[in-house]
């Protein structure tokens, strides 16, 4: 027997149709899915020609709309959604079932838009939850074409129960679902890993794209899943394995709470992370922790940071100690004994004095622009400038506390200007040639000369000194590294550091050469070539190549 039939004892039948129905939509997850399953089903339960939903927003105002046995032709035709005038809106405003036995004839009907189809029998229900209305389901002509009757409407509001509860359930699930995925965005762009465990294991349930990107590098596919306990062992601070009791996960789960702990991670990629660690317990809404969050925060840089100061500092803490003792000293003999000393004895006295009070001027400012290399604060300004002036002046002022050394800078006429901040590129030159003096013990020539090939211009500063050896050839320019043959001479083994970020800055490239230990060394600066230079170039070649 078909439901709806009009067999007088058929509204049983009719009823557990609409039970049925109701059932299956159950079977939908979207809003959109319950939606169309809900005004298809209502015409399986009410045999109509026609059946529409209309969701409605807070406002009571009609927000979606969907329909069935109608073609998207004839729906298209009467244009945008109906808002709910008239009989449609009664529905929601009134919250009370509708059975019209002639739409035409009923006094708060407001007709139908042009090209829809001509319509006169109407059953409607509103959609209501709890104290909320969802909006209206309705059908016109019956199939049989007789008006439609109350056990229509009981089968119908019978499907308008369930689909009501079904539609909340859907959008619910749909903002769940919208709120998830914003968590993950959320939890992707933190920059500390984040893991969540469950009780009563620690099984990982999720993790972050910075926790997958700790363990397996910056090239595991993101968001990589699953991720086992096995992937992420922790050890204490001191490399020591962590008991079962003692892990952050475990106690989290205990219902414990760990501010920046420090552990190590170890994973098969890089040995041992060190990590600042949060660890919360997560109660589910009875208050039982069956969940657990841990942030672990890589501080890798965070140490290199603080080793870094701490080198520093007691680098610097030596290197000027030396100079203010021969200062001090020096100051306080002129000062008890200055009468009592020789003319030449109280000279050289002076003299040290002015050269480590020199060194000291020289190394504070390298320090200074060091912090703002570091703090990458550095902002050169660079201008066309000729290289051959700026070079005999810094040349000239070395030279002065260099007697046993001779200064040669020897430029070809016509070197185009380089692309330059001035004031770095002497502070590099003046740590280039102290440097040749200072690992020259025999004194020589210091030779400075340079080239072009249109595009570049480069500095070559030569001297006779100790030389270096292949494998330093590189090295020198690291942080703090000195060769193995400087000769008990004095250094911090940040000059070539300072001086490789400092050209680098300006956009160019810092180069050393030896042809060994004994055979001096010679150190390159090449920058680009000043942009007018460049272009004049540019075309007097254009001019060459294309003659009138
Ligand atoms: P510092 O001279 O203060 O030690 P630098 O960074 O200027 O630091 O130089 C790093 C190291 O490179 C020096 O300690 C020295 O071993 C080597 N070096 C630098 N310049 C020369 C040079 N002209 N000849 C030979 N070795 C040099």
């Amino acid at each position: 027997m078909v439901a709806g039939d009009r067999d007088p004892g058929n509204q049983r039948s009719q009823d557990i149709a609409a039970y049925e129905a109701a059932l299956t939509i159950a079977e939908e997850t979207t809003p959109g899915a319950v939606l169309q399953r809900v005004v298809d089903l209502a015409r399986r339960v009410v045999p109509a020609r026609y059946a529409a939903l209309g969701v409605a927003d807070d406002s009571g105002r009609i927000c979606q709309f969907m329909t069935s046995g109608i073609t998207p032709e004839e729906r298209a035709r009467f244009g945008p959604i109906p808002e709910g005038h008239g009989l449609l809106r009664e529905l929601i405003e009134q919250r009370v079932p509708l059975l019209i036995p002639d739409i035409a004839a009923d006094p708060r009907s407001v007709g139908f838009p042009p090209g829809h189809p001509p319509m006169r029998t109407l059953i409607g229900v509103p959609l209501v939850l709890g104290e909320r209305v969802l909006g209206n389901l309705y059908l016109t002509e019956r199939l049989d074409g007789e008006p439609f009757d109350v056990r229509d409407l009981q089968a119908l509001q019978i499907l308008a129960v369930h689909a009501a509860a079904a539609i909340d359930r859907a959008s619910a699930y749909q903002r769940v679902e919208a709120q998830r995925d914003q968590l993950r965005i959320i939890l992707d762009s933190l920059p500390a890993g984040v893991l969540i465990v469950t009780a009563p294991d620690a099984r990982i349930e999720l993790t972050n794209r910075a926790l997958t990107t700790m363990l397996f590098g910056p090239a595991s596919p993101p968001g990589r899943l699953p991720v086992y306990g096995r992937d992420l062992r922790l050890l204490q601070s001191d490399g020591t394995p962590l008991l079962h009791d003692e892990r952050p996960s475990v106690r989290a789960l205990k219902g414990e709470v760990l501010h920046n702990q420090q552990f190590l991670v170890e994973s098969g990629r890089v040995q041992h992370i060190p990590v600042l660690t949060q660890a919360m317990p997560l109660p589910n809404a009875s208050g039982e922790v069956e969940r657990a969050v841990l942030v672990f925060q890589d501080i890798t840089r965070l140490r290199e940071a603080e080793q870094l100061k701490d080198d520093f500092l007691s680098l610097v803490s030596h290197e000027v100690r030396t100079p203010l003792t021969t200062i001090h000293g020096g100051a306080h003999l002129l000062l008890d004994q200055g009468e009592a000393l020789s003319e030449q004895t109280r000279h050289e006295l002076l003299c040290d004095i002015v050269e480590e009070s020199n060194r000291l001027d020289r190394m504070m400012a390298n320090m200074l622009v060091l912090t703002d290399v570091m703090a990458g604060r550095l902002a050169p300004r660079t201008e066309p400038l000729l290289v051959e002036p700026l070079a005999r002046e810094v040349a000239a002022d070395v030279a002065e506390r260099a007697p046993d050394h001779t200064f040669v800078v020897e430029m070809p006429r016509g070197m185009p200007a380089a692309e330059g901040d001035p004031e770095l590129l002497s502070q590099v030159l003046h740590n280039l040639y102290e440097n040749a003096v200072k690992y020259s013990p025999d004194g020589g020539q210091i030779r400075t000369t340079a080239r072009s090939n249109g595009c570049t211009v480069t500095i070559e500063v030569a001297d006779q000194g100790i030389g270096l050896d292949p494998g330093d050839v590189d090295q020198v320019f690291e942080r703090f590294y000195r060769t193995g043959s400087h000769g008990g001479v004095r250094g911090t083994g940040l000059g070539l550091y300072l001086s490789r970020h400092l050209v680098q800055a300006q956009g160019g490239k810092i180069a050393a050469w030896s042809a060994g230990h004994g055979k001096g060394s010679v150190f390159t600066i090449t920058l680009p070539a000043a942009r007018e230079w460049a272009d004049s170039l540019e075309e007097q070649l254009a001019a060459t190549a294309n003659p009138r």
